[in-house]
């Protein structure tokens, strides 16, 4: 099968060189244009991350002599497109929300298809914000945002942020088994990765915990109710519930978002043994279409008392699992458990390419 070709946007950053590591080997997709700031524009992809690149894997091969773009030229993404270099491009940049939605919006008006890791476009009605396992029918608003936009070609979908992923899929497969969750208490510990590179100083860092992500627990608490929302009218109408309370906590981790979780369920309650059940055995669309990037098992619970932690669990079935583990009795609502997952890749690059990866087998792409 011939590779489709892809394009990266802030392809230089933390979640940019994850995407540039993971498509290294990709059965489906090959890196033939990448793009940063004007700072790293025109330089090789192999100068501009000199000295930077953050990761144990290389990068795939001729990706480093690709020419580094500004991303914010969207002629030259398009003159890509028209020679086949660039179908659709994976969205990782770090600039202000305004800036971002506007070269997003740009790229999906000129027919070039975006899957982004910002967080500009999560509350544009019209733009789904994809957990494959949950709500892959939301990507079938991409026919009415079209419409809507008058773009012919291009669309955007999101991803949401990186730590509701520790635990999203989990209250999902309850829900899925009929077991309504009311209320939620959520407390991360989120990895220094999750800010991007060089991202908070050593010195705020070591020997310490911040108690304060901006932004992050009111993104906790209102994502998760458009994932489990509806397509109504051309726009993703927001769930009800459930209520979710979020602290937010940066950590020395280096990778892995890890989430101390408390449940109230309504009247139906399930026991532990069932909850232990219900996610050993979830599976989803990604994993009925064998998509190259999803999980064989998207909830691996373990059985350990100090499991799951950052380092040993993080990398479990690709890095794209999420772990669970210390599932027990909460005093103060029903269930308690921990969560984890890798952020840059669950949470950014890789769910972002198995988005892409559904967006294909769906006909999107
Ligand atoms: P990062 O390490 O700071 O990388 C930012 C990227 O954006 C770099 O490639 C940078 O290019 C480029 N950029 C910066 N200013 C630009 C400008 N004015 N014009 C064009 N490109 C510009 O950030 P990151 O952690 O990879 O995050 C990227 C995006 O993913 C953010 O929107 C973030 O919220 C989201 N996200 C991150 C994570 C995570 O775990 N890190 C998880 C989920 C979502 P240069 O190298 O040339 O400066």
């Amino acid at each position: 099968m011939q590779k489709i070709p892809v394009g990266v946007l802030g392809a230089t950053g933390m979640v940019g060189q994850q995407y540039i590591a993971l498509l290294a080997d990709h059965p489906w997709f090959e890196v033939r244009y990448v793009a940063a700031s004007p700072r790293s524009a025109g330089k090789s992809y192999a100068e501009a991350v000199a000295g930077r690149w953050q990761l144990s894997r290389g990068y795939g091969k001729g990706v480093g002599d690709l020419i580094v773009v500004d991303a914010n030229d969207v002629q030259s993404a398009v003159a890509a497109f028209k020679k086949g270099d660039c179908a659709f491009v994976f969205s990782a940049l770090e600039m202000s929300k305004d800036e971002i939605k506007a070269l997003e919006e740009a790229y999906a008006a000129a027919g070039i298809p975006v899957v982004s890791n910002a967080s500009a476009n999560r509350w544009t009605p019209d733009v789904p914000m994809l957990i494959a396992e949950i709500n892959p029918h939301h990507a079938d608003i991409i026919p009415q945002q079209r419409k809507q936009r008058g773009w012919d070609k291009g669309f955007i979908v999101v991803k949401p942020n990186c730590s509701i992923q520790s635990y999203m899929t989990p209250i999902w497969a309850l829900m899925q088994e009929g077991y309504e969750i009311k209320r939620m208490f959520v407390t991360t510990m989120q990895a220094v990765s999750g800010a991007g590179y060089p991202g908070v100083p050593s010195l705020d860092m070591i020997d310490n915990i911040v108690p304060y992500i901006g932004g992050e627990e009111e993104k906790s608490e209102q994502e998760p109710l458009k994932i489990l929302g509806s397509i109504q009218g051309g726009a993703i109408v927001n769930a009800v519930g459930p209520i979710v309370s979020a602290h937010c906590n940066r950590v020395p981790v280096v990778d892995g978002h890890t989430a101390c979780v408390s449940l109230e369920f309504g009247d139906k309650k399930p026991s532990i043994e069932e909850v232990r059940a219900i996610w050993s055995k979830f599976r989803a669309l990604p994993q009925e279409l064998k998509l190259p990037f999803a999980p064989e098992q998207p909830i691996i619970v373990r059985e350990e008392a100090d499991r799951p932690q950052p380092r040993k669990d993080r990398d479990a079935d690709k890095a794209m699992a999420v772990t669970v583990g210390r599932i027990r009795p909460c005093k103060l609502f029903d269930l308690r458990f921990v969560g984890l997952s890798h952020n840059t890749v669950r949470g950014a690059a890789g769910g972002g390419i198995l988005n892409a990866e559904l967006l294909k087998a769906k006909g999107y792409l």
